[in-house]
């Protein structure tokens, strides 16, 4: 019991910040060394405590007694559905039941509140058709709490008096963003949510009367915020401002720069864990903090990409001892580069990702390779009069555009034109890739989804 009031306790988040701080200064081989060591030892706990692993990896020929020279990749990946078929299983604290859970969930709509106490709950929306459950015991969510500290909020040191932190989001259960933000230390900062289903001028009101001096929240909620201090109907000064769940797109940046007279910081969390990457103050990349995660970049097949180039995540959580996840898949393409960014921390950096949803084109290089059009280009495309777009790759090297236009149609789609080749010039892919256009009035959603899709890839 002792124990786990010290594992809650502010101090051990302290200690932790401190040792995190530490490793920041590792060389890029010391920081692989640390990984490793941490891999061997979580995969050493699994082996004994969850059945589900056990079970899982010994049909791969995996024991506990010839784990000696087994490295991530040897591993068989795991997805959401075999995690929560298996729930009961996986978990490598016993006294964890879905059942129980969610039957907490049901009632428990503070994310303050712990299950019995002790353990973090989170649970996902279900966008995938599948509610994911995650639990994190207070040793594990020290960790997390001392990351999202040290090395995203950084909280400014000359305040002489506690932090004042704003959350705007999802606020009424336990979802990750919330669950992470109200959990910082009282003695050292007082916490505001903001619901972003709240009347704007409930929101505006309580913003107001706060004066956050951090502001931190779903991207589309501090994007909201920064259009109502446009419009004068708050006046904040947050010193610093983070935006995590959704893409920070290069417009959305403006407007809170504009807003707020600061640079917004790109966080990549996820329930799977709540802090993963954060943004390089030297630029667009995002750090990933390899010393508590794995992260790899595969195909279709689950097969590694090469570095640089897009592919799924699959994620190894190294600090969750409670519900741990070894390689498993998230849906979010990335691209992970090896080699450190040029700043002085020895993280492998990320590009920053667009829409989550949006899928990339490849096509054929003039010199025989293959490259991308990234979809933040395309999800990010501004031309005055054009209303809707969307496009479709109906060759390899073959791409229409249906576009539903405003005002003087020639012009418009002499600009989308330009636009559209200025894009192209810089992949170099304007000599090989062919463009038409198609005006229309009505672009229908996708009949499986329901949902509209920008971009329409060509199958295989
Ligand atoms: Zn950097």
């Amino acid at each position: 019991m002792f124990n786990t009031y010290y594992q809650k306790s502010d101090i051990n988040a302290l200690l932790k910040m401190f040792a995190l701080k530490k490793t920041e200064f590792l060389s890029v081989k010391q920081l692989k060394n640390l990984q490793t060591k941490r891999f061997k030892k979580l995969l050493n706990h699994v082996l004994q405590y969850s059945k589900f692993y056990q079970w899982y990896y010994k049909k791969h020929g995996i024991t506990i007694d010839n784990i000696e020279n087994i490295s991530v990749t040897d591993l068989p990946p795991i997805n959401k559905e075999l995690m929560m078929n298996h729930y009961d299983d996986f978990v490598c604290d016993r006294f964890l039941k879905r059942k129980n859970i969610e039957k907490f969930l049901s009632y428990s709509k503070d994310p303050r509140e712990k299950y019995h106490n002790i353990y973090t709950v989170i649970h996902t929306s279900g966008s995938s058709g599948i509610i994911g459950l995650f639990v994190y015991g207070p040793e594990d969510w020290a960790v997390i709490k001392a990351l999202a500290a040290i090395r995203v909020v950084k909280p400014p040191p000359h305040l002489p008096r506690r932090i004042k932190s704003a959350y705007i989001g999802a606020t009424d259960g336990h979802y990750a963003g919330v669950s992470l933000a109200c959990d910082v230390p009282k003695l050292w900062a007082r916490f505001l949510p903001l619901s972003i289903n709240s009347p704007l001028e409930t929101i505006d009101h309580k913003s107001n009367a706060f004066y956050p001096d951090v502001l931190s929240g779903s991207t589309s909620g501090v994007h909201l915020l920064s259009q109502e201090q446009l419009k004068g109907n708050i006046t904040i000064r947050p010193e610093r401002i983070i935006c995590t769940s959704e893409p920070l797109t290069y417009g959305i940046r403006d407007t809170i720069k504009k807003a707020f007279g600061r640079e917004p910081v790109n966080l990549y969390a996820a329930s799977e864990s709540l802090s993963m990457a954060v943004q390089c103050k030297r630029q667009e990349n995002l750090h990933l903090f390899t010393d508590w995660h794995i992260f790899e970049a595969v195909d279709d097949d689950l097969r590694p990409v090469a570095a640089g180039t897009p592919g799924n995540l699959l994620l190894t959580n190294l600090y969750n001892y409670t519900q741990p996840l070894i390689r498993y898949q998230m849906h979010d393409e990335v691209a992970i580069n090896e080699p450190p960014c040029g700043c002085r921390l020895p993280f492998p950096t990320m590009r920053t990702l667009a829409g989550r949803q949006e899928e990339f084109l490849w096509f054929d290089t003039a010199d025989g390779k293959r490259d991308y059009l990234h979809p933040s280009l395309l999800v990010e495309l501004f031309v005055v009069g054009l209303k809707k777009f969307q496009i479709i790759q109906t060759q390899r090297n073959k791409m229409l555009m249906k576009v539903i236009l405003d005002g003087n149609q020639e012009a418009v789609l002499a600009a989308i034109r330009q636009r559209m080749g200025e894009i192209y010039r810089e992949k170099k892919l304007d000599t090989t890739v062919k463009l038409d256009f198609e005006i229309v009035h009505y672009i229908p959603n996708d009949p499986k989804t329901g949902k509209f899709k920008l971009i329409i890839p060509l199958k295989n």
